[in-house]
């Protein structure tokens, strides 16, 4: 029998274990039903047949592991998801209760269905749908699966490098994540990083009346402006000294792939509210996945409420988010942007709110391109690959801790709606993405580990 019988006769099988999961709430910023849905996890994962299966703890939520071993000649694929959701509120603004499953229009709705208990069921299932049709895997399989990525994967980076043997591998698949707005399945192959900082000026003990303390009182709302001012030219280059040092240029192969890709100037005028945008797709797509962002996300001082108060304000706060893209590192970065800030003005202070280093998989390892063959196969539409998102995600992990390359390959639809109300999956999609990691694994089976990771410079 082969993989599409094996799914199409377990169709409802496979749906229903689907929604015993979705019913298992997993609210990890409540930490409401975490352990009882890893739980959850760990007997899907035996009952598809995998022998080795444990919960490993960490400082928080536990992460769900499991590996297959048929053969030391055999390349090992290393599996991610996670298994916790977001919280589902606006509640009233779910037509269909969020942890109760249901089917309308060929889509099925509850919170975490796209994000990320569809895809990862549907990893776990192409092992069960393996099994049962081939007898075994056919190359080394290990999961990972955390309870943590919609808190920040916090406890992700530890895990990885203390558990580093345990973890090697030829190369980490994930799947996560929308396809493309054209409704095209896509290869991604890194995420750019992040850096979230907060300025503070103060002025003096209080707010002063404008008048009688005017001229006389400073205003840090205008110092932190002359500040941010200093950081960025006309054009919007930044002036931060060494901010561009370690950005990477596209290879040509990354030029080519980008050509490649889709785009539609009416579509994104639309998805970005805004009918003035002018891009060509390089321009679209370069800015996009290959250049940092330096963003005023907030900005507060003083009266900013109905009418008129005339004060002068003793503080001024600035939040700012930078993502950053291969090789820079927000460490270094956030450095570079104290000596910045203190050349400038000494009693501005910075502090660190977060940071994310970003990712990136050479598009020239042969695996890129059988996993986006293997894909174009199952969902039967034309198979793209981009080399970066635009988001971050905690993909470093696997590219720079653990050092192989990292493929994601998202199965859920374009308007999957996650971290929103009506989150929702096309039920064929989740079918498609079982068959995906199962010719995946086939495909990948039949190379050596040297053969997956061996280079090429141009597109066939
Ligand atoms: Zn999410």
């Amino acid at each position: 029998m082969n993989f599409k019988q094996h799914i199409a006769e377990n169709k409802d099988h496979y749906l229903n274990d689907l929604f015993t999961l979705l019913r298992q709430k997993s609210i990890s910023a409540q930490n409401d039903g975490v352990r009882d849905c890893a739980a959850l996890v760990v007997g899907k994962l035996k009952e598809a047949g995998i022998a080795h299966v444990e919960i490993i703890e960490t400082d928080d939520h536990p992460v769900v592991y499991a590996e297959q071993h048929v053969s030391d000649d055999a390349p090992t694929m290393l599996i991610y998801g996670h298994y916790d959701v977001q919280p589902p509120d606006p509640l009233d603004e779910w037509k269909s209760p969020p942890f109760e499953p249901t089917i309308r229009d060929g889509k099925i709705y509850a919170r975490g269905v796209g994000d990320n208990k569809g895809q990862m069921l549907a990893q776990i299932l192409a092992a069960q749908t393996y099994i049962a049709t081939a007898g075994e895997l056919p190359l080394n399989v290990k999961f990972v699966f955390e309870g943590e990525e919609e808190i920040g994967s916090k406890n992700l980076p530890t895990f990885v490098e203390t558990h580093k043997e345990k973890l090697a591998a030829d190369f980490v698949y994930t799947s996560d994540g929308p396809m493309l707005s054209s409704g095209n399945p896509y290869v991604l192959l890194g995420t750019r990083g992040m850096l979230y900082v907060e300025l503070k000026a103060k002025g003096s003990d209080f707010d002063n009346h404008s008048g009688n303390k005017g001229n006389i009182a400073q205003n840090p709302a205008w110092k932190i402006i002359e500040l941010l001012q200093s950081m960025r030219d006309d054009e919007g280059n930044i002036l931060i000294e060494g901010f561009y040092d370690d950005v990477e240029a596209p290879t040509d192969l990354e030029r080519q792939l980008l050509e490649q890709l889709p785009f539609n100037i009416e579509e994104l005028r639309e998805q970005v509210g805004d009918q003035k945008i002018d891009l060509s797709k390089a321009d679209y797509y370069k800015k996009l996945c290959f250049e940092p962002t330096f963003n005023i996300a907030g900005f507060s001082s003083g009266y900013s409420g109905e009418g008129a108060k005339t004060i002068i304000p003793s503080e001024a706060t600035v939040k700012m988010d930078m993502r950053l893209v291969n090789n820079q590192d927000p460490d270094e970065i956030f450095e570079r942007f104290k000596a910045h800030v203190s050349k400038f003005a000494l009693d501005i202070t910075v502090a660190k709110i977060g940071a994310m280093s970003p990712s990136r998989t050479s598009a020239n390892y042969q695996i890129v391109e059988t996993v986006r063959e293997a894909t174009e196969r199952s969902f039967e539409r034309k198979t793209f690959i981009q080399p970066s998102l635009g988001g971050s995600l905690p993909n470093h992990v696997w590219t720079n801790i653990l050092g192989v390359p990292s493929v994601i390959v998202p199965y859920a639809n374009a308007d999957e709606a996650n971290h929103s109300p009506n989150e929702n999956l096309v039920v064929d999609n989740f079918y498609k993405g079982i068959l995906c990691t199962c010719e995946v694994m086939k495909a990948a089976s039949q190379m050596t580990k040297d053969e997956l990771l061996q280079k090429r410079t141009t597109l066939a």
